[in-house]
């Protein structure tokens, strides 16, 4: 069987890396020229690393990133407000959660590939049913006939556009810097993930390597009326501990990148036929939750499970029964943890905090142990 993927992202490396090793032929397409390092950071939780120890790659994303054993939510001044102590899931699935560098994550998966080609300069404009299959074209001209395709080409899949058509994108009115600095960590933070929240702002900051910090922060936005800055992050976020200050004051403007956070309202369609969707193009989370990229790591490997066990109409279908209720769990309590941070109201936050910090260790415990555990196939 031949496998063709939209998408050179995580989702689309990750299904591919996962479909070689079974055997499946696949080709990728990327709208990019050229695979550049992406500069931001990415923490890749437990789920995500139980997937890539089974596809071989826990042991080279460990030696390239920092193990994170805490993700601790706190006030402005970095009092705490709740701790998840990450050590437990580390020993009960004997996987770490590791921060890293995306552009690091992204050659080791692209080094794993060995036999699929990634087309570049590919950008897919159309995919149309026929009798043998489905037509693809690409913005470069090319045209080409394909018998199985998966979508992962992200947010604004052209692949979930053009056969998937009822959906919505929804902004979450939030705009997000992210950066990456050199710059020192006391031994306090170097195995942390620390989010900062305020009102209508929070600042999120992790060691991703030696001397390397990558960082986040959000605000409230409201398009067409609010205009901001990265030469004013200082301003923002002027109230903020110190660490945070320096932070921001320690990063050249060329590292930080600037975006609106969007998620897809959550849709109960993810394939048809001979064409399924991955990763952000079929769920497609606001970034509170962390789980973007290890929601799409693990579609990859229940994927390729379902792929690899079953004919494909019935591979879809079960992979879509096994992934959808948890994919949709996190859509939405990640959409909910986003409007709970950026509350304006003094009383609101008060009561916030509180609910924060009186919240049993062992109901983090289990929200997140659900998170953290992978389908059985
Ligand atoms: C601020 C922020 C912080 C985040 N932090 C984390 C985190 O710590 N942990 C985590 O797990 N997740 C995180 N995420 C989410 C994560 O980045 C995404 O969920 C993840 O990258 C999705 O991977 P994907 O491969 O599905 O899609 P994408 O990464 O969007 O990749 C899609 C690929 O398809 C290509 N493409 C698009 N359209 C076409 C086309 N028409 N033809 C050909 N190619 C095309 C693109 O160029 C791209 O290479 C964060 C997201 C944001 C915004």
């Amino acid at each position: 069987m031949n496998i063709d993927i939209i998408g050179a992202g995580i989702g689309g490396l990750t299904t591919a890396i996962a479909l070689e090793q079974k055997g499946i032929k696949t080709r990728i397409f990327e709208q990019t020229e050229q695979i550049k390092p992406v500069g931001a950071g990415i923490i890749l939780a437990n789920n995500a690393m139980q997937v890539y120890e089974k596809l071989g790659l826990r042991k080279v994303i460990e030696e390239n990133g920092n193990p994170i054993s805490s993700m601790n939510i706190t006030k402005s001044n970095l009092k705490p407000l709740s701790k998840i102590d990450l050590a437990y899931f580390e020993q009960k699935h004997n996987t770490k959660n590791i921060a890293i560098h995306r552009g690091t994550l992204q050659k080791i998966l692209i080094d794993k590939l060995k036999l699929t080609k990634i087309n570049l300069d590919h950008k897919l404009t159309s995919i149309v049913e026929n009798t043998n299959g489905y037509s693809l074209e690409f913005e470069n001209g090319e045209r080409i006939q394909s018998s199985t395709v998966l979508g992962a080409d992200g947010l604004n899949s052209v692949v979930r556009q053009n056969l998937f058509p009822n959906n919505s994108i929804r902004n979450a009115n939030q705009i997000c810097w992210r950066g990456i600095t050199e710059y020192k960590l006391s031994a306090k933070f170097k195995n942390e993930l620390n989010e900062a929240w305020g009102k209508s702002e929070r600042f999120g900051f992790v060691q991703i390597a030696e001397n390397k910090v990558y960082w986040y922060a959000l605000k409230t936005f409201k398009k067409d009326k609010d205009v901001f800055s990265i030469n004013d992050l200082d301003k923002y976020f002027s109230n903020y501990d110190s660490i945070i200050k320096n932070i921001i004051k320690s990063t050249k403007n060329e590292y930080i990148h600037t975006a609106e956070i969007s998620d897809l309202k959550p849709t109960n369609v993810w394939f048809k036929e001979n064409v399924c969707l991955i990763g952000d193009s079929a769920h497609a989370t606001t970034p509170n939750m962390g789980q973007g990229a290890c929601q799409a790591i693990e579609d990859a490997f229940v994927l390729s499970e379902c792929i690899d066990k079953y004919e494909i109409n019935k591979a879809f279908t079960e992979y879509q029964k096994l992934r959808l209720p948890k994919a949709h769990q996190v859509v939405k309590a990640s959409w909910l943890v986003g409007k709970m941070a950026h509350l304006k109201n003094p009383i609101l936050i008060g009561l916030r905090n509180q609910m924060l910090r009186l919240t049993p260790t062992s109901i983090n415990r289990k929200q997140n142990g659900q998170i953290f555990q992978l389908a059985e196939i």
